[in-house]
């Protein structure tokens, strides 16, 4: 196989055990959008059911659609709507959808009463990320019209709920302001009659290290996939974490070259002397990023290695220097750490990026192979 991304189900499992451990009132949410972070949405959905989490969060309807679509009952919510979205379809397949301004409740308003039954909806405060939800000066009148749906029959509030922008910065003062905003408005809420069954606003970081944000449910992705949600926070060992995937492929071919050869397009690599060039058949079509160049890490015949060269669409190249290899031998990108190979966030160090893009972006050209 030219490469595959394993798959640890085992190791998922017991990341969501730990994370139920960590926020042990609160349900754990397993947040299975872009396709579980990589690791394939279905199965990673499958194995954190399996270990307690009774929801499952999604971005787009169409990612819960397609959950309910493989057989999944349980609660799911979904977050990121567009007008003309499908409510209808979400509604009709018991989908908890997310509202963020006056335009999201009338078409799930509409869409309830076409199909003749209540849209389970959650209201989406922006308490401070700037992103998504609603500012706090609107949140009286969506209440407010959340409960005059309430009271006709067409919606039921089910959660109220925001999204931090710092928790993986512990101390962050935004933090303690985000959940002040957040207490104030589920208070107004519930002085307007509104009575969710959850108050949800950590995120991985903040399950880890802030339990005074667990409320009733907790939302995490990244720590479930085992990975830390930064570097400062932590190792994922510190909390009883391990990486998910591990991802590998075998390499294509090894050859000697002379000092002087120039290696891959636009030659940012030259070979320093006499060396074995050994080529990995993973590209940026894979994902890889492309400008990892003289700085991604690849385990090869037992040693770090660099990639060496620009990353192709389908390949890169390590210099193996004066060790040997033979094709059809593994090159480790990244996983665990715990046989000697990088981790995703080795990766994420090395091109100047975050651990979740590292994984989010492995293409569907790598199969997923699950243990
Ligand atoms: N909740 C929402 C709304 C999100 O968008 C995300 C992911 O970005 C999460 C929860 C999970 O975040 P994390 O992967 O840091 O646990």
């Amino acid at each position: 196989m030219r490469a595959r991304a394993v798959v640890d189900l085992a190791a998922l499992r017991a990341n969501v055990r730990a994370l139920r451990a960590a926020a042990p009132r609160a349900e754990l949410m397993a947040v299975v959008k872009s396709d579980g972070y990589g690791h394939g949405a279905l199965p990673c959905a499958r194995a954190a059911r399996e270990a307690g989490a009774s929801w499952l969060g999604t971005a787009t309807p169409e990612e819960a659609l397609a959950l309910r679509a493989a057989g999944d009952t349980g609660r799911v919510l979904c977050w990121l709507w567009t007008p003309g979205g499908p409510w209808r379809e979400a509604i009709e397949a018991d989908v908890d959808v997310s509202l963020s301004g006056m335009w999201a409740l009338r078409e799930a308003v509409a869409a309830a009463r076409a199909c003749g039954r209540a849209a389970r909806v959650h209201l989406k405060a922006d308490t401070g990320l700037g992103r998504n939800g609603c500012q706090p000066e609107d949140w009286a009148e969506l209440v407010a019209a959340a409960r005059a749906a309430e009271a006709e029959g067409t919606v039921r509030v089910a959660g109220l709920w925001s999204h931090f922008a710092c928790a993986d910065e512990p101390g962050h003062p935004s933090i303690a302001a985000q959940l002040e905003v957040f207490r104030a408005l589920v208070a107004q809420a519930e002085q307007a009659g509104i009575r969710p069954e959850v108050r949800h606003i950590a995120n991985s970081p903040a399950t880890l290290t802030l339990p005074e944000s667990h409320f009733d449910l907790v939302r995490t992705g990244i720590a479930m996939y085992g990975i830390s949600p930064s570097p400062e926070l932590g190792h994922p060992a510190d909390f009883g974490l391990r990486p998910a995937m591990t991802l590998s492929a075998s390499l294509a071919s090894v050859k000697r070259v002379p000092g002087g050869h120039g290696v891959s397009y636009g030659h940012r690599y030259v070979t320093p002397g006499p060396t074995t060039l050994a080529l990995v058949p993973v590209g940026y079509a894979d994902g890889i990023p492309r400008h990892a160049s003289g700085t991604g890490p690849v385990l090869v015949a037992g040693k770090w290695r660099t990639v060496a060269g620009t990353v192709a669409m389908d390949q890169f190249v390590v210099d193996l220097g004066g060790d040997s290899a033979a094709p059809g031998d593994e090159a480790v990108l990244f996983g665990p750490g715990d046989r000697g190979e990088p981790t995703a966030e080795d990766w994420a160090r090395a091109v100047g990026t975050i651990a979740y893009e590292i994984v989010t972006r492995i293409g569907t050209r790598v199969p997923r192979v699950y243990v």
